[in-house]
């Protein structure tokens, strides 16, 4: 493809982008994919074609084959998962980081690559009310920041020891604490940076599904006691399953009493932190070690961007660093090379669809959204709080956009419950006109209502709390 068919091919992609997002923001798309598994494989050649083919007949699939087998994350109905937000003006950052094709190795690889992410990842520090002391790099995902942040754990606690015969030459157990609600990627990230599975302690949680200070205390003293060592605690403000918040004062202190790594996983809640009122929920923030925020999500900076936040940036080099001849330039005594500040060495721009989304939508209107949500999020909390009689019942606090809930028409308990639960949440996702995701808590089902998609206005969340009312009667109306 030549610049001049980019030039044509482009503007028309640009429109079918515009056009997609009318209609999917309008609503009335089905929030959910109806594609049966293997349908899409099956309608696609099984090879790629030998001859070029013309850039309207891959548009034509994109709307045929592609489109339908898509799940509209950016629907104002979808209340799934949790948001995963693509503002236009990321997208475009997108746009032009991939035209401007960016290979970021070391400073000189892309001098712009590198100075950006300093300044958009020190934008956003000072948005969250960060300490100047953290210095921020983008990741793809908070999977990948929260193994890059055991990694350090592991690394600290035993002096550097990959560089000399790693976890192999280590006489004691290292102890990673979570509490019983993190995110899956802990569980990874501990077996992935060699912990092992046994090694990883998930501490119990009180009725906010919080991690309990005084189960963890005991936690670390049983393990000292038994000659192990405490290495990493990753605490959740705003854990996947009911947005909890972990308390990071008491967990921060018992951190710095025993010399323990405190990584803070804000995947989601991180965003909210940019609003002033509500850093309360991360008060003592500044104990971290490490922190991971994902712009990615409520933020709508496009996935995939993952803030990775963390204090002794030499540390980080230290453990990532391995410096071949063939990188090394004039200029690393006074840049940064990011590559040795994670796990990959080819890095895309992504700051610049963050630098796109702060400055085309400004801290105001950011803030202005985030706002919004959190109020429909209360505005549907007291909702499902004054129907209580009809069966209603709301399972944990809401200190974000999610909602966690169930319907219990009275005598129905256990797996008859269970049935109850999944019945209706399927009728309302069959429905097409709302997206829900059915979870697990303490062992029976529940529903999560995840608000905050940037198409979401208060119209559709009066319709989706409709939508339930009807749904539990059997109905999807
Ligand atoms: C979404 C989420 C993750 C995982 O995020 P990825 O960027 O997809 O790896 C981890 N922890 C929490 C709390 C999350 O909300």
């Amino acid at each position: 493809m030549t610049p001049e068919e980019f030039r044509r091919a482009g503007h028309e992609l640009i429109d079918w982008i515009a056009d997609y997002r009318t209609r999917v923001e309008g609503g009335a798309t089905p929030v959910l994919s109806s594609a049966r598994p293997g349908e899409l494989r099956a309608a696609l050649p099984d090879a790629a074609p030998q001859d070029p083919e013309p850039f309207a007949a891959i548009l034509r699939d994109l709307d045929a084959l592609i489109l339908p087998a898509c799940t509209h994350w950016q629907s104002p109905n979808f209340f799934g998962y949790f948001p995963s937000n693509s503002a236009l003006a990321a997208v475009l950052g997108d746009v032009a980081s991939t035209g401007l094709a960016q290979l970021g190795l070391n400073w000189q690889a892309s001098p712009a690559l590198t100075e950006l992410e300093e300044v958009t990842t020190d934008w956003l520090r000072q948005l969250l009310d960060l300490p100047a002391t953290f210095r921020g790099v983008i990741q793809g995902t908070a999977s990948e920041a929260t193994l890059v942040a055991l990694i350090c754990a592991r690394e600290r606690a035993t002096g550097y020891a990959a560089a000399h015969g790693g976890l192999q030459s280590v006489p004691r157990p290292l102890v990673v604490y979570a509490s019983a609600h993190s995110h899956s990627s802990v569980a990874k990230a501990a077996q992935l940076a060699g912990f092992g599975h046994e090694q990883l302690h998930l501490v119990p949680t009180d009725e906010t599904y919080a991690m309990r200070p005084e189960a963890l205390a005991s936690a670390i003293g049983q393990d000292l006691a038994r000659g192990a060592v405490p290495c990493a605690i990753v605490a959740t403000t705003g854990t996947t399953g009911t947005t909890a918040i972990d308390p990071l004062e008491p967990v921060g202190a018992l951190a710095a009493r025993h010399g323990i790594w405190l990584h803070v996983d804000s995947a989601m809640g991180g965003s909210a932190m940019i609003l002033p009122e509500c850093r309360g929920l991360w008060a003592g923030i500044e104990r971290a070690d490490s922190i991971v925020v994902n712009p990615h999500k409520w933020l709508g900076a496009s996935f995939d961007c993952s803030v990775y936040y963390l204090r002794d940036v030499q540390h980080l080099v230290r453990v990532m660093s391995t410096n071949p001849s063939y990188l090394q330039t004039a200029a690393d005594e006074v840049t940064t090379s990011y590559r040795d500040w994670g796990i990959p060495l080819g890095r895309r721009m992504r700051a610049l669809k963050l630098w796109f989304l702060m400055r085309a939508e400004g801290v105001g209107r950011l803030q202005a959204r985030l706002r919004r949500d959190l109020t429909h999020a209360r505005w549907l909390a007291a909702k499902i709080d004054a129907a209580a009689d009809d069966g209603w019942r709301r399972l944990a606090p809401v200190p974000l956009q999610t909602l966690c809930v169930r319907h219990e028409p009275p005598g129905v308990a256990g797996e008859a419950l269970d049935a109850h639960t999944l019945a209706w949440v399927g009728r309302v996702n069959d429905s097409g006109r709302a997206c829900l995701t059915p979870s697990q808590l303490d062992g029976r089902w529940m529903v999560r209502v995840s608000l905050g998609v940037e198409s979401t206005e208060r119209p559709h969340v009066e319709a989706l709390w409709r939508l339930m009312q009807g749904a539990v009667r059997g109905a999807t109306r």
